[in-house]
C-alpha cells in the first residue's frame, strides 16, 4: 500500500510503498478514508535531530477516518464496514484520566511507548492504518469522512479548549481567536454554536480572515501592532474574556496579554515556542488564567462529531490525493492552505 513517511531528519515527507499492517489481538484495522495535514507535522519535521523522540521512518497523519477493514482476536464493538473517525491520543487505558475519557492526560502513556498515529505510531497518510483498541473509534453516522477527520484534531482540539471557558463566554463577552487555520475556522464556528460571545478573529492572511468572516466571525482584524489597540476599542476597553491562540508566538501571545480582560482566560494552542509571563509584576490582567492545553479527550470528540452531524461545525476542506500529499504539506507551510488540507487515500 501507499504510505505518506518522514524517513530522515530534516527531509520532505515521501510518498512509498509499504505493507499492508495485519491488526493484532485487540487491534483494528481500517481503510483510510481521510487524513488531514496540520501544522503540528510541519513542527516535527523541522526538529532537530538530537530532539526528535520517534523512530523513523514515521507514516504521518494523526487526523484520521476510515472504515473498519478487519479486526483482530477479542476485539468487540465494531464491525466490518463501520465508518468511524480515530481519536488520537491515545493512553494507557487504565488510569484515572483513561477511565474519564481523558487520554490525552494519561500520565502513562509516554513511560509505556504509548504514542498517537503520525505522532509516534503509524498513521493516518497511509491507504489502511492499524487503531490499537476500538475504544478509539468514534462512529460517523454518515459524515462525510472528508468532513469527519479534521474534527479528529483540528476540531477536537478548539472544542476541549472552548468548553473549558464557556462559563465565561456569556452574553455581552468577547472572544479572540487569532489564527484562522484548521483549528482556527473551527474554534470561530464552534464559538459561534456553543456561545454568544461576540467572536474577533485576527490572521495576517486576506483570504484567512475572509474565511473566518464566512465561517462567522463577528470582526475580522490583520494580526498587526493595531489589532490590541483595535481590540480594546472594540470592547469598550474592559478587553476580551476568552483570547485563543491558535499561533502562539511571542507577537501573537503579547497581543493576547495585552487584549485579556481582567478575570479572562489566555490559551495558548499553537505551539510557535513563544511563552506568557504569570505573576505579579508579570503584565496580565488580575486573576486571569492562562492555559496550554493538548488535544482533548474521547467523550469531546463525539460531542464535536454530534456538531457535525448537527450542521453547527463543517471542516472548509482542500482535497488531495495520497501522491499529492508531500505537495499539499509544502502548501501548508508556505500558508496556501485556506482550512484544511484533507488527504483521501482511495481517491
Ligand atoms: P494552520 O497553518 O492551518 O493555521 C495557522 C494560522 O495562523 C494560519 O491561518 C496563519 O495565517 C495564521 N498566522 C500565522 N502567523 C500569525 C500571526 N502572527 N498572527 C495571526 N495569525 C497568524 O495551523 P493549524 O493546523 O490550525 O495549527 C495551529 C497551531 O496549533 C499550530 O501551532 C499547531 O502545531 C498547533 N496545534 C496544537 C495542538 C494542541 O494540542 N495544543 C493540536 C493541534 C495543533
Ligand atoms: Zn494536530
Amino acid at each position: 500500500m501507499k504510505a505518506v513517511q518522514y524517513r530522515t531528519v530534516g527531509g520532505e515527507p515521501e510518498v512509498v510503498e509499504v505493507p499492508v499492517p495485519e491488526p493484532g489481538p485487540g487491534q483494528v484495522l481500517l481503510k483510510v478514508t481521510a487524513a488531514g495535514l496540520c501544522h503540528s507535522d510541519l513542527a516535527v519535521m523541522g526538529w532537530p535531530a538530537e530532539q526528535f523522540p520517534y523512530a523513523l521512518p514515521l507514516t504521518l497523519g494523526h487526523e484520521g477516518a476510515g472504515t473498519v477493514a478487519a479486526v483482530g482476536s477479542g476485539v468487540t464493538g465494531v464491525t466490518e464496514g463501520d465508518d468511524v473517525a480515530v481519536y488520537g491520543p491515545w493512553g494507557c487505558g487504565h488510569c484515572r484520566k483513561c477511565a474519564e475519557g481523558k487520554e490525552n492526560c494519561c500520565p502513562h502513556a509516554a513511560g509505556l511507548g504509548i504514542m498517537p498515529p503520525g505522532l509516534g505510531s503509524p498513521g493516518a497518510l497511509a491507504e489502511y492504518m492499524v487503531v490499537d483498541s476500538p475504544r478509539h473509534l468514534v462512529p460517523l453516522h454518515g459524515l462525510d469522512p472528508a468532513q469527519a477527520a479534521p474534527l479528529t484534531d483540528a476540531g477536537l482540539t478548539p472544542y476541549h479548549a472552548i468548553r473549558k471557558s464557556l462559563p465565561k463566554l456569556v452574553p455581552g463577552s468577547t472572544a479572540v481567536v487569532i489564527g484562522v487555520g484548521g483549528l482556527g475556522h473551527l474554534a470561530v464556528q464552534l464559538l459561534r454554536g456553543l456561545t454568544s460571545a461576540r467572536v474577533v478573529a485576527l490572521d495576517v492572511s486576506k483570504e484567512k480572515l475572509a474565511l473566518a468572516q464566512t465561517v462567522g466571525a463577528h470582526e475580522t482584524l490583520r494580526s498587526d501592532g493595531e489589532a490590541a489597540a483595535r481590540i480594546r476599542e472594540l470592547t469598550g476597553g474592559v478587553g476580551a474574556e476568552v483570547v485563543l491562540d491558535f499561533v502562539g508566538v511571542e507577537a501573537t501571545l503579547a497581543v493576547a496579554a495585552a487584549v485579556v480582560a481582567v478575570e479572562g482566560d489566555v490559551t495558548v494552542v499553537g505551539i510557535g515556542g513563544g511563552t506568557l509571563a504569570v505573576g505579579f509584576g508579570g503584565g496580565l490582567p488580575f486573576e486571569v488564567s492562562a492555559s496550554a492545553p493538548y488535544w482533548g479527550s474521547r467523550v469531546e470528540l463525539m460531542e464535536v462529531v454530534e456538531l457535525a452531524r448537527q450542521g453547527l461545525v463543517s471542516s472548509h476542506v482542500e482535497t488531495f490525493s495520497i501522491e499529492d500529499a508531500p505537495a499539499a504539506y509544502a502548501r501548508l507551510h508556505a500558508g496556501e492552505i485556506n482550512g484544511r488540507a484533507v488527504v483521501l487515500p482511495h481517491g
